[in-house]
């Protein structure tokens, strides 16, 4: 299998020359959180799989589900015919996409029309057309443009990868896209307004700013307002950055930018690709007995134009996805055929049986109350096991939200100062880790850490004990020992060095 692998198979975002100097792990089996290679290692996924798995691998009611459907048809075309797994699953996400949210001073809309497409890139894409049209249509631009922020990454087709600003990336297609507009990312542990010392804690925590971020989208807006080519959508991935390397927004961000948008009369594209289907915790409102929020967006208390979902849509088992829109965007596709409103956007395998099963069954056991208190006990352990990385001198950031973990890796705490993305801090963690039985993937400096939603106690220990031990490995064990007092209202730190044996 490693031979013909690396005599045909071209891996995405891989240098292929590493790639071909080793032999690949090839995965054959899964498992709840764990993965098994053809030699029957055992690893655990600690990245669900791209971040795209829910439930774990291998379970019993997805799998019951897929078999069922592949006993009536695996697809049939969405151009021209409907089918129920597709229409149940459309009915099923409106109804998860439109929940009670707390008052807010600016329109929100509902979302009642789904469009399926086959991943986060297309969701994306999706979007963005319908967006562009919208606006044009409704005489607000004739030349719509986008805002997204820095280091934001929506997917690879040339509409989502105008839309992204890592350099890394999407430098050498320059030429090939169109321009979008980019605004500072709420980046609270490097950011340049934020004046607090470095300290043991995440830095959303001990910011010290007058949200100078919000400041900079609202000029931003002004800016373009007085252009003929004012901003008609921002795209924002809700509470945090995945690619951009797990930035979370402080509290409070997004809702302050959703005001700017409304105020301007612009739409919202949510890319929930990442954050979607529970996986940043939260809550529908401040109530103790608040429903868990399902969608990034609303624990803000905020509701998009355009709700982005794709990765864990089927559980993380078969691709596809669903940008959800409003009544009124629809309605302006609305018309005799011959005014050609149609949108005219759409894939082969749009509302696939397969997949549309299978998200109906995953959908079915995020709403268990079995899921949700799994749920809210992986965030506790989750939470508990990452404290122990603030000893570690080389770990700038332990940012944390939901469940979804970023841990930045720095040359020393107290400077920040990065590692060069040449000396590959990240790649050689995330190769220590995968000796020690635990699969995941960097993003430059930043271990990235998102368990599936069955991982179990032992398992999370096992997951953080890893990134610990290949950190100490690597860059040697020198600890910090840090005394966290919470009884000061400014979490002061108390440090002090202990031996590495203690
Ligand atoms: N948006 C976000 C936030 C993502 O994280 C990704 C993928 N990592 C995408 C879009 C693109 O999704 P896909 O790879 O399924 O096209």
């Amino acid at each position: 299998m490693a031979r013909l692998d690396h005599e045909h198979v071209w891996h995405p975002f891989t240098q292929m020359r590493d790639w071909l100097r080793r032999e690949p792990i090839v995965i054959e089996r899964g498992r709840g959180a764990v993965l098994a290679d053809v030699h029957g290692r055992e690893y655990l996924d600690a990245n669900a799989s791209i971040w795209t798995n829910l439930h774990g691998h291998n379970h019993p009611k997805i799998n019951a589900a897929i078999r069922s459907q592949l006993g009536k048809i695996a697809h049939s075309s969405a151009l021209g015919f409907a089918n129920a797994p597709a229409s149940v699953l459309a009915g099923k996400l409106v109804g998860l996409a439109n929940p009670r949210l707390p008052r807010a001073p600016f329109r929100q809309p509902g979302l009642n029309k789904v469009f399926f497409s086959d991943d986060g890139s297309t969701a994306l894409e999706a979007a963005m057309k319908l967006s562009y049209e919208f606006a044009r249509r409704t005489g607000r631009s004739e030349r719509p443009r986008f805002l997204s922020l820095e280091g934001a990454y929506h997917g690879d087709t040339v509409g989502a990868v105008s839309a992204g600003h890592i350099d890394l990336f999407h430098r050498a297609y320059s030429q090939l896209l169109f321009k979008t507009d980019k605004v500072m990312a709420p980046y609270c542990y490097r950011c340049p307004f934020n004046k607090a010392k470095p300290e043991r804690l995440d830095a959303r925590n001990c910011r010290r700013c007058n949200w100078e971020c919000v400041d900079q989208v609202e000029k931003q807006f002004e800016k373009r307002a007085k252009t003929k080519r004012p901003i008609t959508a921002m795209i924002v991935e809700p509470r945090v950055q995945g690619a951009a390397g797990v930035i979370p927004q402080p509290e409070g961000w997004l809702k302050r930018v959703v005001e700017i948008v409304r105020g301007q009369g612009a739409q919202w594209i949510a890319d929930e690709v990442m954050t979607g289907f529970g996986r940043t915790g939260g809550a529908l409102s401040r109530r103790k007995d608040a429903a868990p929020a399902l969608f990034a967006s609303h624990a803000e208390g905020v509701q998009p134009d355009y709700l982005c979902v794709a990765k864990g849509l089927t559980g993380g088992y078969t691709p596809m996805a669903a940008t959800l829109t409003s009544r009124e965007v629809f309605d302006v596709f609305l018309g005799d055929y011959s005014e050609f409103k149609t949108f005219f956007h759409g894939h082969s395998f749009t509302g696939n049986q397969i997949g549309a099963a299978a998200a109906n069954a995953s959908l079915e056991i995020l709403g268990s109350a079995a899921s949700i208190d799994a749920r809210r006990r992986l965030e506790a352990r989750f939470a508990k096991e990452l404290e122990s990385l603030w000893e570690l001198e080389c770990v700038g950031d332990v940012r944390r939200i939901g469940l979804i973990a970023g841990v930045e890796l720095v040359k020393d705490w107290r400077t920040k100062e990065p590692f060069a993305l040449g000396e590959k801090a990240g790649i050689r963690v995330c190769e220590g880790m995968a000796k020690r039985g635990v699969l995941t993937r960097p993003i430059g400096n930043v271990v990235l850490l998102m368990p599936p939603y069955c991982m179990t106690a032992r398992q999370t220990v096992k997951m953080v004990s890893a990134l610990r031990e290949s950190i100490e490995e690597i860059f040697g064990g020198a600890r910090q020992f840090c005394k966290l007092d919470w009884r000061q209202k400014g979490k002061m730190l108390i440090f002090g060095r202990v031996n590495e044996d203690n």
